[in-house]
């Protein structure tokens, strides 16, 4: 018996506490086998019955099973040479091993106190409760499963809502994006209506690139001697030319500087090429045709004025000439400021270095590579070369983000100056620029002021932009806290002064007719702030809210500082 060889198998089995031993032939069905163990234990015959070994594995009910041999001890029964034991789990109908109160008791109980169940399961094993603790088995099984169930229904409706909910949030942020978008260009096209704003072609159009109108139909004007000898001073009057007069006088410089004949330039391509430089200037308050002129006039009256022919050479004074035409092509009318922070498309073409100066050199240069408008065709390749790369330092020389740097460099220069050494020469070349470029305050007042209106005109355009898009607003260019006195005062005293004083250190000629204008007109702009902090002070005490909001109406419309009217307002209602 127990031998693996044996007719007979003989299984002892663990039923609470006592050991029943089972013998059967090695040729009898599973079935009989498990027939007979429920019979063994006192249990219907179609009870199914599952064994354990004591690691709880289950072991197959069958003829080839392996036999163990009768435990030393009640509970574990050595099976073979192993140290397993044999436990009995059986699927029980619940009714057949508990009374039914009993079982509803336990049931609740441990439905509330789960925590007890294992060391009541543990209890049993050790009280041989076999049947109790797997009568409850089943039931435990269930209440627990039931929770599962529950609780898979509660996570599958609450993943359901959270998906909804994402669903519907994420259609949110899709809608803010697309309002935020086409709230973006309806004040793109808004602000392009209102600034009479060329459409912004950046290089893509290359209609305006080539002249509207042909040089045969181009107006031929006689300039009168008069009119030659005041386009040489400051003091010329920029505003009572129209485009086509304004060309004319272009073209003059050209010719009396010898340009035309030194450079052996065809006439025809110089008219062909203002032509063109004139249909590139936008409509800007500030930032066109006539800036341009008015730029490259003050250029031509420094050159007379310093006699810079005979210290510059010929391409010097071509380089001087042609990069204040095209200095300030296709402007926007927005700065570099806007640019950069509104991550136009010229910022992040430029990587947000100068995007507006490097603007313009390229629009001058692609003038340029049309044939017909080359007024360097002539030039060979160094020459031309040559001729590029001064015109673009000077262009890019105007940002006025680099003034202190350049200022700074030609301070170091002038008490030493070099005409024959180039990086002198190339910083004068800058500084000469850029005084130019902003020397609308040496011009006489009636001139001088108007421009004053255009730029604050342009900044206000811009500032309104800005708060619009949510941009920073820089103060110079807010309308409610700039006015032309505070604006003008700062940048004669800080900007325009200190530079025409330093280039006056080399042209001593500039004083009278540059310098000193500059200091008369931030004397007016000072007196002119002080009425204006006088009005200020009584403001706060003004009575009539209507006349209040008529003299803030007056204190920021700077135009009528002079009028009559203004006057005469200022005398009825304070003195
Ligand atoms: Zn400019």
């Amino acid at each position: 018996m127990g031998s693996a060889s044996s007719a007979y198998r003989v299984i002892y089995l663990d039923v609470d506490g006592r050991i029943q031993k089972v013998v059967f032939s090695r040729f009898c069905s599973p079935y009989d086998i498990k027939e007979l163990f429920c019979t063994a234990l006192g249990l219907p015959r179609n009870t199914t019955l599952s064994l354990l070994d004591s690691t709880g594995a289950m072991v197959s009910i069958d003829p080839t099973m392996p036999h163990n041999t009768e435990s030393p001890g009640p509970k574990s029964v050595p099976y073979n040479d192993c140290t397993m034991s044999l436990l009995l789990s059986l699927s029980l109908p619940l009714s057949l091993s508990l009374s039914l109160p009993l079982f509803y008791f336990l049931t609740l109980f441990f439905r509330l106190f789960p925590s007890f169940y294992l060391p009541f399961l543990f209890f049993l094993s050790l009280s041989r409760s076999l049947a109790l603790s797997l009568s409850l088995c089943p039931s435990l099984f269930l209440c627990r499963a039931f929770k599962i169930n529950e609780l898979k229904t509660e996570v599958t409706n609450r993943l359901a809502m959270l998906e909804k909910r994402v669903e519907l949030e994420g259609m949110k942020v899709v809608e803010i994006e697309k309002c935020r978008s086409d709230i973006k260009k309806l004040r793109e096209e808004m602000a392009s209506r209102n600034n009479r704003l060329v459409t912004c072609h950046f290089l893509d159009d290359n209609k305006k690139l080539t002249p509207r109108r042909d040089v045969p139909s181009y107006p031929k004007y006689h300039l009168s001697q008069e009119t030659v000898e005041a386009l040489r001073q400051p003091t010329f009057d920029v505003w009572q030319w129209e485009p086509n007069e304004m060309l004319s006088c272009l073209e003059h410089m050209y010719h009396d500087l010898d340009l035309v004949k030194d450079f052996n330039m065809n006439p025809i391509t110089l008219k062909r090429w203002l032509l063109c430089i004139h249909d590139n200037y936008r409509m800007n308050p500030f930032h066109n045709f006539r800036h341009c002129f008015c730029v490259t006039q003050m250029m031509y009256s420094m050159i007379c004025l310093c006699s810079l022919q005979e210290t510059f050479t010929q391409v010097d004074i071509l380089i001087l000439m042609t990069a204040a035409v095209c200095h300030d092509l296709d402007h926007p009318g927005y700065n570099n400021m806007y640019q950069i922070n509104a991550r136009t498309e010229l910022a992040v073409r430029y990587n947000d270095i100068s995007p507006l100066e490097n603007h313009h050199c390229a629009i001058a240069f692609q003038i340029f590579s049309q044939p017909d408008c080359n007024i360097f065709s002539t030039f060979d390749p160094e020459a031309f070369k040559q001729i590029r790369q001064g015109i673009i330092t000077l262009i890019l020389a105007t940002d006025m983000a680099r003034h202190g740097e350049i200022l700074d460099s030609f301070k170091h220069k002038v008490d030493s100056f070099d005409f024959t050494d180039e990086e002198h020469v190339t910083c004068l070349k800058m500084v000469l620029i850029k005084c130019c470029d902003i020397s609308n305050e040496v011009r006489p007042m009636e001139v001088a002021e108007p421009w004053a209106d255009c730029l604050l005109e342009e900044y206000f355009m811009q500032s309104d932009r800005e708060k619009a898009e949510g941009l920073p607003v820089a103060p110079f260019m807010d309308r409610e806290k700039v006015t032309k006195p505070t604006a003008q005062i700062g940048f004669i005293k800080f900007v325009l002064i200190p530079m025409f004083e330093t280039v006056m250190k080399l042209f001593p000629q500039i004083e009278d007719v540059m310098v000193q204008p500059l200091r008369e007109s931030r004397d007016r702009y000072e007196e002119l702030k002080q009425i204006d902090d006088a009005m200020n002070e009584l403001l706060t005490d003004w009575p009539d809210g209507q006349s209040k909001s008529f003299y803030q109406g007056m204190s920021t419309c700077t135009a009528d500082y002079f009028s009559e009217q203004y006057l005469d307002f200022l005398l009825r209602c304070f003195f």
